[in-house]
């Protein structure tokens, strides 16, 4: 095995008896004696990098968690330090009440969120945003600007504070850009505190076009959220003169995988498009539900330790970490928060976890989906709704009042997701989570909503108790009576089901379809404003009830029957991932729709435009364009895996193939030679039939990504977004898993030493 071999003969290497060498350290001498640069170098580079992987410890910055606790965050406290008092008040008015800051008042907030800064040795600012893109943006510039007589000087106006101008036709804007300004330009939002991370102040901040079309997914959320605050307390105030503002919170649960490096690296298709294009199972993956319990790998403790410091540095009250049902499957959850803020930390932390890992030699994977045949990864919504004076309006109250509230909004809840089934599909559809939903382990394309049996009770009580004439006080005793035992009832923890997509789970709902690497906001935005057209119907229908002399509790009950009623066949209390769950779910009418541009399109039926038009949230035109970009992303997404694909297949994979192929032709040459002939054709058998079955593989291969290719340029040539999505959902997104199949074959056959890419068994159990 010396330096002079050429790159043909390399994997025709003489096997050394085991015991002289071992095959580890042969596959080393093999591999650091070459400089060509193959992909097979790749993995056992990686392979060996692995040997020197040592955890990397991260000592806090202070003893005690609440000694650095929301360090780098310009809070109420910092606020207080360091702006003169009628700042402050001005900051606190604006979050509050909503009202307007002066640009003198921002002058001042600007110089003492500066001078904060500075004490962190911060020389940049940037406006941070949510394009539509995944994740988030910013453009960084330094405090620096001429003075007035041309000496260099720091200065942060109130004018750089409250607006910046990045150029909106780098982003994603749906047709925007074409039918209005080119230019955009972000706004402070000041209910979301600036930050510091590294040496940059970040300032949280709406994406608007030069015409005020929404960019980005923070402005739609924050008129969601300001909706369904109003509807919820307008509905609120028939029971309670005292809730003045409802706030909808939200608190995240994001897995993710991780992955080494080098491991990584050696994939393009990881690099390039987040998940494995192919790749066999591994022998053992998830089957002995030994990750979930098991301990978490020291590299990986320190990564989440240092992790954990830095969310708590931002602020972001990260509290559970474990492992997850895959190999090297892990999560994160903080206490949730107002949704606005606890959406502006997810996208933050996604951002962390990223950087974090890399110091790390890891690789965070947010996909849904990176690893076929495994679980994926969502990002459960826990989204619950709380009135000014703390009342949890999806927690069952002290008395029969307070839990006729919780009733009301449970049951206006149901209404909201039987009515708006395709709207919230819709909401978390994306090329990834299409992997992952459905495939057993994460919800179907179908919504449904879990109660829990007792509570389900309840509600049939209601529906039986009820009538349409008045309920004499008997009636209403009982009726009390059986709602009043609502909190016990909900004592009882067991009655879950992790199979549901909306599952209510004591006092929140948490709708399990959103995909991991999605941003919350857009399933955040389509769940408040439907709520709030909910809301707004029912009150409306207790109104005419009341005008028409019906007294209050019995409109109230009445309504409430009718909406039970009217949205049964959205509760389902058995196993969501089960195959008649599938069939149940057509006979009840229910939608169920895995294709996901078309599931994308529901964003503009009448329903979905009745809730986001309706309500405020979108204009028709805002909308358009929201759908075109989605649809686009799904494209270029689906794009991008073809062209990885086609590239691995034919550069990586075919080539490995063949040379494995030539090196088991050598072999029959040389068996011929020492073999009789009878003898040569009884042994000779097995390894003809694997050179035709190599054969036949390796030209599927070709034919298939030839195919694939040209269903390609076809869609391509599609000049209507619409059409292109669709045509890559149906015409070339089908050979994937078709050309996968035989690469997935071949692994299984080609010898493991020539095999270009790092195995599912390295990728998911290297720690
Ligand atoms: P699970 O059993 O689903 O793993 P966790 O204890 O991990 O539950 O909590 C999931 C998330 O739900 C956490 O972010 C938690 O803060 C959040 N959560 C708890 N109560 C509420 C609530 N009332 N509203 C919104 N989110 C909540
Ligand atoms: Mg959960």
């Amino acid at each position: 095995m010396g330096k002079t071999q050429n790159k043909s003969t390399f994997y025709n290497f003489t096997p050394i008896p085991l015991g002289v060498i071992s095959r580890k350290e042969l596959l080393l001498q093999q591999t650091t004696h070459k400089n060509e640069s193959n992909m097979s170098k790749m993995r056992f580079f990686a392979l060996k990098e692995l040997s020197n992987r040592k955890a990397i410890e991260t000592t806090p910055p202070a003893k005690k968690l609440s000694d650095y606790y929301g360090s780098h965050v310009f809070d109420r406290k910092k606020m207080q330090e360091y702006l003169p008092r009628e700042a402050y008040k001005a900051v606190v008015d604006a979050v509050e009440k909503g009202n307007p800051i002066s640009r003198e008042m921002a002058d001042l907030i600007a110089n003492g969120m500066k001078n904060w800064a500075k004490s962190l040795n911060v020389t940049h600012y940037t406006h941070w945003f949510q394009p539509l893109t995944d994740g988030t943006a910013e453009k960084h510039d330094s405090f620096i600007e001429f003075g007035e007589d041309g000496e260099i000087i720091e200065r942060f106006s109130g004018k750089l504070l409250i607006q910046q101008e990045p150029d909106a036709s780098s982003f994603p804007n749906g047709g925007i850009r074409n039918t209005f300004e080119a230019r955009g330009y972000t706004a402070w939002d000041v209910s979301s505190p600036a930050f510091v991370v590294d040496n940059t102040l970040c300032i949280p901040t709406i994406f608007i076009s030069y015409t005020g079309e929404a960019l980005d997914y923070k402005t739609p959320l924050l008129k969601a959220l300001a909706a369904v605050d109003k509807a919820a307390t307008e509905v609120c105030q028939l029971f309670d003169k005292n809730i003045t503002r409802v706030y909808a919170n939200l608190g995240w649960e994001q897995e993710y995988f991780l992955v080494d490096s080098s491991l990584f690296n050696a994939r393009p298709d990881l690099c390039l498009t987040g998940r494995t294009l192919m790749g066999h199972s591994s022998a053992k993956d998830q089957q002995l539900e030994d990750h979930y319990f098991g301990s978490i790998p020291p590299r990986v403790t320190a990564f989440m330790k240092e992790l954990e410091i830095e969310c708590h540095k931002l602020g972001v009250p990260v509290k559970t970490r474990h492992n997850e049902v895959a190999p090297n499957q892990f999560e994160l959850a903080p206490i949730f928060e107002n949704a606005n803020l606890a959406n502006d930390h997810n996208q933050l932390v996604m951002d962390l976890m990223k950087r974090i890992a890399r110091k790390h030699n890891f690789e965070v994977l947010l996909h849904e989906k990176p690893y076929s045949g495994v679980n994926g990864s969502g990002k459960h919504n826990n989204w619950s709704l709380i009135t000014d004076n703390g009342i949890n309006l999806f927690a069952p109250g002290r008395n029969p009042k307070g839990n006729m509230l919780f009733l009301t909004f449970l049951v206006n809840v149901l209404m909201m997701v039987y009515k708006n089934q395709d709207l919230l599909r819709a909401s978390i559809s994306s090329a990834g989570n299409s992997y992952r939903l459905g495939a057993n382990e994460a919800p179907p394309a179908i919504l449904s909503i879990f109660l829990g049996k007792q509570l389900s009770a309840t509600l049939d009580e209601i529906v039986r108790q009820v009538g349409d004439s008045k309920m004499t006080p008997e009636e209403k005793t009982t009726l009390k009576l059986g709602i009043g035992r609502i909190p016990e009832i909900l004592l009882d923890t067991t009655d879950r089901n992790r199979t549901s997509p909306f599952a209510f789970t004591g006092n929140r709902f948490e709708f399990r379809a959103a995909g991991s690497s999605s941003n919350c906001a857009a399933a955040m935005i389509a769940i408040n404003a439907a709520m709030a057209n909910q809301l707004n119907t029912f009150r409306a229908a207790v109104e005419t009830l009341i005008e028409e002399g019906v007294g209050k509790d019995e409109a109230i009950f009445r309504i409430l029957k009718e909406t039970i009623i009217a949205s049964e066949a959205i509760q389902f209390e058995g196993d969501g991932y089960s195959e008649e769950w599938r069939n149940e779910a057509a006979r009840r009418g229910l939608t169920n729709i895995c294709h996901v541009p078309e599931a994308l399109t529901h964003y503009m039926d009448d329903q979905s435009k009745k809730v986001l038009i309706g309500e405020n949230i979108f204009s028709e035109t805002e909308l358009a364009c929201r759908l075109e970009v989605e649809l686009e992303k799904y494209t270029m997404k689906v794009q991008i895996e073809g062209r990885v694909l086609g590239d691995l297949a034919i550069n990586h994979i075919v080539p490995t193939a063949v040379t494995y192929q030539n090196r088991l032709i050598e072999n029959l040459r040389g068996m011929k030679e020492i073999f009789t002939s009878e003898e040569f054709e009884e042994l000779s058998k097995d390894r003809k039939e694997l050179i035709k079955e190599i054969s036949r593989r390796v030209t599927a291969i070709k034919i298939l990504v030839k195919e694939m290719i040209e269903a390609r340029k076809s869609a391509n040539q599609l000049s209507n977004y619409h059409d292109k999505a669709f045509a890559y959902e149906e015409t070339v997104r089908p050979y994937y898993d078709k050309i996968r199949d035989h690469i997935d074959h071949l692994e299984l056959e080609i010898d493991d030493e020539i095999w270009p890419l790092p195995k599912y068994r390295e990728l998911l159990f290297t720690k």
